[in-house]
């Protein structure tokens, strides 16, 4: 993430020395805006009500004084405790987080433990038994671990709640709740959201004592960086245009969003009659299979990753030159987050929507929350005038759809012209090299 030079560096905050070097040893200059706000509150022992997304640096906001926190103390969390809880809502999310929290404290002697779902309890139970100090948890096996007397919270110092929107859109709500209700009362605690909707307040009220507020805009500047297009095309089509633009030159690896679990499927199958090798990771795949899914997407071996939106919450994956949706989401957040999974540190990127004539209304909520256009290419060999033409659901009769085209997208060309030069993506300037990323920790 590139800072301004006008912002101070890591040394004004005062964290350990050993987590100063682990900062230096990943290349990080200056904190980034939400680090420079948080960390100096969370390392007074305030609570704190983060507005914050992924791609802002939120992850080392609390990271980084929860291990000073920890390294400074001594207290023991005993047997099947922990003294950190992080709740994140996805199995990915809560294994990036490990895997930042081992980075950032590796030169700390801490001990950590990650819990979720989906996989053989056995080995995270062995973890727990003689207690951890960092614990990186979904909420529902937390909760099964809890029950079976194989975990204790009650040495608990610190509780952060990750994602808390999205946590709330999962039902997880009444989990949040118990797991509240089985920590100490005089914890520091942290609530980080993209959004704060109204029972996100509520739940503040109860979570937090006298919170420190603190805002960061998203990361506009990764939006900014994205090269972002939207293709008009009629619904059966999507297919051969996915292919067609996959079999283009310059995606090295590109992230396909659909909207539903059955759908991911049907493109990689549609996908692989083609000779395009895809995987797919969304919520009825096993555990074991999204891992892999994942790692074989990251070390580069499958080229296309077909992914559902909570699947891929808050992935941190290098590389991706190309996000497709393939279904316009229906919430302008998803969109800004899925297409934010492309120019990741400092890279730049694509991304290219498939809009039908149901979808336009979507594309126009879209818009309105990036406040900008998204640039149309109309020299594609599935162009579809009739969805292109088509007045924006919620618009005033009559007006037309007000996206700039590119320059040279009028008309419908013959098939393959000039696709290389739409869908590749602009060398990227690598700020960093992540190589604790390339690899899932389990
Ligand atoms: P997060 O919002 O926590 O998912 O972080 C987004 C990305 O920014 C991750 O790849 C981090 O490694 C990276 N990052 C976090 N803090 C910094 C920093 N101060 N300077 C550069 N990169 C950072």
């Amino acid at each position: 993430m590139l800072m301004e030079s006008t912002t101070v560096g890591f040394d004004a905050l005062n964290l350990a020395d050993p987590i100063c070097r682990a900062v230096r040893g990943e290349k990080y200059d200056t904190p980034t805006p939400i680090q420079q706000q948080a960390i100096p509150h969370l390392l007074q022992g305030r609570d704190l009500l983060g507005c914050a997304q992924t791609g802002t640096g939120k992850t080392a906001a609390f990271a980084l004084p929860i291990l000073h926190r920890l390294s400074e103390g001594h207290q023991a969390s005993g047997s099947k405790g922990a003294r950190a809880l992080v709740l994140t809502p996805t199995r990915e999310l809560a294994s990036q987080i490990s895997d930042s929290f081992r980075v950032y404290g590796r030169h700390l002697n801490l001990k950590q433990a990650l819990v979720y779902g989906g996989v053989s309890p056995k080995p995270q139970i062995t973890a727990l038994r003689r207690g951890v100090d960092i614990l990186v948890a979904t909420p529902g096996r937390l909760i099964d671990l809890y029950q079976q007397g194989c975990l204790r919270l009650d040495k608990i110092e610190v509780l952060v709640l990750d994602e808390a929107d999205r946590m709330l859109d999962m039902g997880f709500l009444p989990d949040i709740k118990k797991i509240y209700g089985m920590t100490p009362e005089n914890r520091q605690s942290m609530l980080f959201s993209a959004t704060l909707p109204d029972d996100i307040l509520r739940l503040t009220k109860h979570f937090l004592k006298d919170p420190v507020r603190v805002s960061v805009d998203p990361p506009a500047s990764t939006v900014d960086r994205i090269d972002q297009r939207v293709l008009f095309v009629d619904r059966e089509n999507k297919g051969a245009l996915l292919e067609s633009v996959l079999q283009g030159d310059g995606i090295e690896r590109a992230l396909v969003f659909s909207r539903t679990k059955h759908g991911a499927n049907r493109i990689v199958k549609n996908l692989s009659k083609a000779r395009i090798k895809a995987d797919s990771i969304h919520g009825n795949k096993s555990q074991a299979a999204r891992m892999e899914a994942l790692r074989k997407f990251r070390a580069g071996k499958v080229r296309v990753l077909v992914a559902t939106d909570i699947a891929s919450r808050g992935l941190d994956v290098e590389g991706i030159t190309h996000v497709i949706n393939y279904e316009l989401p229906n919430e302008a957040e998803s969109y800004v987050h899925r297409v934010g999974r492309t120019a990741r540190a400092g890279a730049a990127g694509v991304a290219l929507s498939f809009c039908d004539a149901g979808e336009r209304g979507y594309l126009h909520n879209i818009e309105r929350t990036i406040n900008r256009t998204v640039t149309v290419v109309a020299d594609h060999p599935y162009h579809s005038e009739s969805v292109a033409s088509r007045p924006k659901r919620g618009n005033t009769a009559g007006r037309k759809f007000s996206s700039k085209r590119n320059s040279n997208s009028y008309g419908k060309p013959g098939k393959n012209q000039n696709r290389k030069k739409y869908f590749s993506a602009k060398p990227g300037k690598r700020t960093r090299s992540r190589s604790s990323r390339s690899a899932v920790s389990s």
